[in-house]
């Protein structure tokens, strides 16, 4: 018997995660992208030690750290540079959770995650955008733009924030889904070759303003990424496109009319920035677990929850989904003399024994992170003055006692995820 077809929806972090999985537990996996082909993306990603975890079981966590610095320290500050809280906590996570925190551009983990793919022999289709889905008892119909279809066992949708997947399961529940909800928050990013002053030690700089936040962090030896978060009530497209030549110097002027008085290395950062790219941040509301999934489809990422990026947990989440939806499906071995047995599994109770009990481990802790984020995006730009007063003396709080900080790592970073 040929092994279970796995469709795949999307090959950004959890896809390509998943099809290297799948295809090692035994399945036949098949990763669609709608992006005609995968390249240039975005600015960067903080991978945690919890996603490096999940990462070094697709034999890419070594690779990535060697493209960046790990890092050694967390460092806020008010807009001008003076210290806030200061933690070198983060020089402990390589051995309080096996993997350390890098941050790394995110092309590179792009790229890396597809050749990862073509590596072990997946069937990477890009240019295959999905537009609908056909469940029936034991089997599930994918159907693409330009007319094309492709029938396996089940369906995964890791197709993000603006998933065909996720308002396909919904119009099939009978609920209607509008747009991602806008944060009423913008970012204005760049990456640039570090700054002298921040080269000694690799650090989470955050910098807090009235009404302006800024954070930067190593994406390599000689290369820092940076964003500029602010609240404007026009909302932004999530188009991502990147500041053309011609727009940049407009665009470095009003950065540095915005942060005149700020801490002058940021300014530095942001003259000496090749490419800029504005945004604004999206999330959604939170799906019941129950929606996460139906029969033969179950969603993962950004799909499932999408959030904000103010926690640098996206990714990271979307990895754990990862490892705890194939972590919960048996390896197939042809011709081993449990193989039909196991196959069962695949059969009409998929959901019940697979999907729900998924759905209802990361739900919750998902649904908090989504939260969490759009509260921390939300007090990073408080304005006026008693605000950023009680805003910064929250973070000078939250600094002086290291065990609570601490936890909070702990909470977040010390699933093993150790075995597929
Ligand atoms: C500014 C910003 C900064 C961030 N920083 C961090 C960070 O530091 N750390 C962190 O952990 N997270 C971060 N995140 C969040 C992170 O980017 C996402 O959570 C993560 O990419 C989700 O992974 P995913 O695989 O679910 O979806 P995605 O990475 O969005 O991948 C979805 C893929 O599906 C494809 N697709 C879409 N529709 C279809 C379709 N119909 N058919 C086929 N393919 C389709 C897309 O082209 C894409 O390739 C950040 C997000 C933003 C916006």
């Amino acid at each position: 018997m040929s092994p279970p077809v796995v469709l795949i929806i999307g090959c950004g972090i959890a896809g390509p995660v998943l099809g290297n999985f799948f295809k090692r537990k035994g399945y036949h996996p098949i990763v669609f992208e709608k992006v005609p082909e995968l390249g240039d993306a975005g600015a960067s990603l903080m991978l945690m030690s919890n996603g490096l975890k999940v990462l070094n079981l697709v034999g890419l966590a070594d690779t990535l750290k060697a493209e960046s610095t790990p890092l050694q320290e967390l460092w806020d500050a008010s807009d001008t540079g003076e210290v806030l809280g200061q933690s070198d906590l983060p020089k402990t996570f390589g051995d309080r959770y096996s993997q350390p925190a890098v941050g790394v551009r995110r092309t590179t983990v792009n790229l890396k995650l597809k050749n990862m793919l073509l590596d072990i022999g997946v069937d990477v289709r890009e240019g295959w955008e999905l537009v609908d889905i056909q469940e029936n008892e034991d089997s599930v119909t994918a159907f693409f733009d330009g007319g094309r279809s492709v029938t396996g066992s089940f369906l995964i949708g890791c197709d993000g924030i603006r998933a065909a997947s996720r308002s396909i399961l919904l119009r099939n529940q009978g609920i209607a889904q509008g747009a991602p909800v806008y944060t009423g928050l913008t970012q204005t990013a760049g990456i640039s070759v570090t700054p002298e002053p921040l080269r000694q030690i690799s650090a989470m700089r955050n910098w807090y303003g009235d009404g302006i936040h800024v954070i930067s962090y190593p994406v390599g030896p000689n290369h820092t990424s940076w964003a500029i978060t602010q609240r404007e009530t026009q909302e932004k497209e999530e188009t991502w496109r990147p500041y053309r030549p011609d727009e940049i110097l407009e665009q470095r002027q009003q950065l540095s009319f915005l942060l005149q008085g700020w801490d002058p290395v940021i300014r530095q950062m942001v003259n000496s920035s090749e490419r800029i790219i504005k945004f604004g941040l999206f999330d959604r509301a939170e799906l019941k677990p129950e929606q996460w999934h139906s029969k033969r489809c179950v969603l993962v990422g950004d799909a499932a929850h999408p959030t904000s990026p103010h926690l640098g947990q996206g990714a990271n989440q979307a990895l754990e989904d990862c490892f705890h939806l194939s972590h919960s499906m048996p390896f197939l071995e042809p011709g081993s003399e449990q193989y039909d047995e196991k196959l069962q599994v695949m059969g009409s109770s998929l959901w019940k024994n697979i999907f729900r009990p998924f759905a209802g481990k990361r739900q919750p802790r998902t649904s908090l992170l989504v939260r969490g984020a759009r509260s921390q995006g939300d007090r990073r730009v408080v304005s006026g003055t008693e605000a950023c007063r009680q805003r910064d003396s929250g973070i000078r709080a939250a600094y002086k006692d290291s065990t609570v900080l601490s936890a909070k790592f702990d909470d977040l970073l010390r699933e093993p995820f150790q075995t597929l």
